[in-house]
């Protein structure tokens, strides 16, 4: 079963290109009712870029589709080159969109923007004016509907109205009015606004729109300044990009302020599957270390974060470890967005919690215990233990994710923590061992959050291990819907009629099923790989996955995945990516594992 995202992000290409496409049409219109004629040219000129781009998907994907960034890529090749004939104008709109959009890679993560590698190619073969930018009434919609755009790259859109205005000062040419008729605002926006044209690194964006503003106006105001500089700056953007892999992928990903889920932890009430009092009020019985381990032993306690390891023997592997220098590292951050059940245990069960903290420092001594909460106030400790509040972004719960965070340790790809003498628990875990030791209660039943994905409700429940995943939920959310488990709601699947809950689910949901395109249509735009916290080539591997090349995904490291589901979330094109990225991880460790039953 591969794990996805159950909720993706707001944004899409298409929504970001529609957007901009009506604003270039707000900009032109005034000149449209000035010569209707123009507008005749501009519609054959549209239909001759979309029918560009529906054959040159047919010849690659063999589909008959386009892309409302081609209807993009044209309305700026009308508005930047004024004077130029209309078969000028196809034959930069050809060159834009063959070139610069299909054998160069699209309007991503692409050195050669379509239009200005289009908007290049034609002052090469025309004499283009500078486009006489007006300061027309219906620039200030355009300029206001354009401005949010700078949100996904304010480095590089900032950098660049900066570097427009450094042009128009060193010049002498400073004025209200030339800031609105060369756009300084419309032109900082609107070229940032192809997403990923720019990196995403602040210091490069920076530097990029800096350049790709000032140079072109210092230099002469110019048409191929312009698309040279742009392209210039593009080229330094994507390499850099590149080189800087990993510094790139720090990039995090936030669900501060848009949860999936309406709630106040303090009025989410526990629904009890299990029937049996939870009789937290035992005295802790004298045992000895021994006598506590073969109690965690005994009533099977076990990870309960997702990854389902025997306590037991994750206990002995940090003690057999040799480490003088032990840490306890009590995981309270709940990453995922949709689950909320360890806050709520957090708050329920804080005494609890302690003691159980109590039993495993008497098991072993730690250097250090830290307890990491997203939230400081959550609950109080004693000296002993250190409250540590970490950053709110996904997936900062995963294991070596938060020991970075929290001892500033990083573990590399296939070591373990226990070999530096580092335990990290899950706070459900470290409750299960004070049950295990002060109730001698075996480890059967769970907390896990249950959600209604239809009406964004969502519920803590305590069930028993082998219930029945279907029956579980529609006794919480009676009604139609697909079923699902899993992890959160960022890795959960579809959970087939008589599945059961497991040590490894988390979380139940009931809704609609997230609406992937398995297109294989990708605008290089590069988010999924800078949101891997794995720094992974996700679009390239996805790449791989679809064209059955799965070996080969080897050389780009796909058994790194975590399987967070990050890359689907954000992906602009909608592709479900984690699913690719998870078939080639299982691939190659089968394939690990064939070679080692061979040798
Ligand atoms: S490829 Fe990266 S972002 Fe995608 S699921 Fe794997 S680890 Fe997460
Ligand atoms: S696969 Fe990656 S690079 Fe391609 S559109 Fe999706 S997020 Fe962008």
């Amino acid at each position: 079963m591969t794990a996805y995202p159950l909720i993706r992000t707001k944004w899409s290409n298409e929504h970001i290109m529609a957007a901009l496409f009506a604003v270039l049409v707000l900009y032109l219109l005034p000149q449209w009712l000035d010569k209707p004629g123009e507008l005749f040219g501009f519609a054959v000129l549209l239909l001759f870029g979309l029918l560009i781009d529906v054959a040159a998907n047919m010849f690659r994907y063999h589909k008959p589709v386009c892309a409302v960034s081609a209807a993009v890529t044209t309305a700026m090749l009308e508005l930047l080159t004024p004077g130029v004939p209309l078969w000028g104008r196809l034959l930069g709109v050809s060159f834009a969109l063959i070139i610069g959009k299909h054998i160069w890679g699209g309007t991503g993560k692409n050195p050669f923007n379509p239009a200005a590698a289009g908007l290049f190619f034609m002052s090469i073969l025309f004499v283009v004016e500078f486009p006489p930018f007006y300061a027309a009434v219906l620039l200030v919609p355009a300029m206001l509907f354009s401005l949010p755009f700078a949100g996904f790259r304010p480095f590089a859109a900032g950098g660049m109205i900066l570097g427009m205005l450094a042009a128009m000062l060193t010049s002498g040419e400073l004025s209200i009015i030339n800031m609105l008729s060369y756009g300084v605002v419309f032109w900082g926006c609107l070229v940032i606004t192809d997403p990923a044209t720019v990196t995403p690194d602040p210091l490069i964006g920076l530097m990029s729109g800096l350049l790709a503003g000032f140079l072109p106006l210092y230099l002469s105001g110019t048409v191929w300044a312009l698309a040279l500089g742009i392209l210039a700056v593009n080229t330094v953007s994507a390499v850099t990009a590149d080189n800087r892999g990993k510094a790139i992928s720090l990039a995090r990903l936030s669900f501060k302020g848009r949860k999936p889920f309406h709630y106040s932890i303090d009025e989410v009430k526990l629904i009890d599957a299990v029937g049996e009092e939870t009789g937290y009020n035992g005295e802790m019985p004298e045992l000895s270390s021994d006598q506590i381990m073969s109690r965690i032993r005994e009533n099977n306690v076990f990870g309960f974060g997702g990854a389902a390891y025997s306590v037991y023997d994750k206990i002995m592997a940090v003690m057999s470890c040799g480490s003088k220098a032990g840490h306890l590292v009590v995981n309270g951050v709940e990453c995922d967005p949709g689950l909320i059940h360890d806050k709520w245990i957090l708050k329920r069960f804080p005494n609890e919690i302690l003691h159980g903290i109590d039993i495993i420092s008497k098991i072993m001594s730690f250097e250090s215990i830290v307890l990491a909460v997203k939230d400081g106030e959550i609950c109080h400790v004693p000296e002993s233990v250190k409250l540590h509040k970490v950053a709110d972004y996904y997936p900062v719960g995963a294991e070596k994710t938060l020991i970075k965070e929290v001892l500033g340790k990083e573990i590399p790809y296939g070591a373990f923590p226990a070999e530096q003498g580092i335990l990290v628990m899950n706070v459900q875990t470290v409750l299960a061992v004070y049950e295990a030791v002060y109730l001698n209660r075996k480890a059967d039943t769970r907390f896990l959050t249950a959600a209604d994905l239809r009406n964004k409700k969502v519920q803590v429940v305590r069930v028993r291990l082998g219930a029945k995943i279907h029956e579980t939920v529609e006794a919480i959310y009676p009604g139609q819907g697909y079923v699902f488990a899993g992890g959160g709601i960022m890795q959960a699947w579809l959970a087939e009629d008589e599945e059961v809950i497991d040590k490894k689910v988390n979380f139940l949901a009931v809704g609609r099923f997230p609406a992937y395109k398995e297109s294989q249509l990708c605008s290089k735009c590069g988010l999924c790989r800078r949101n891997c916290p794995e720094g992974l080539k996700v679009n390239d591997i996805a790449k791989l996955v679809d064209e059955g090349k799965l070996k080969e995904t080897e050389k780009l490291h796909a058994e790194k995945c975590i399987g967070c589901g990050s890359c689907s979330y954000v992906c602009l094109a909608g592709r479900n990516l984690s699913k690719r990225t998870l078939s080639a991880r299982e691939f190659l460790r089968q394939k690990a594992v064939r070679f080692c039953n061979v040798k």
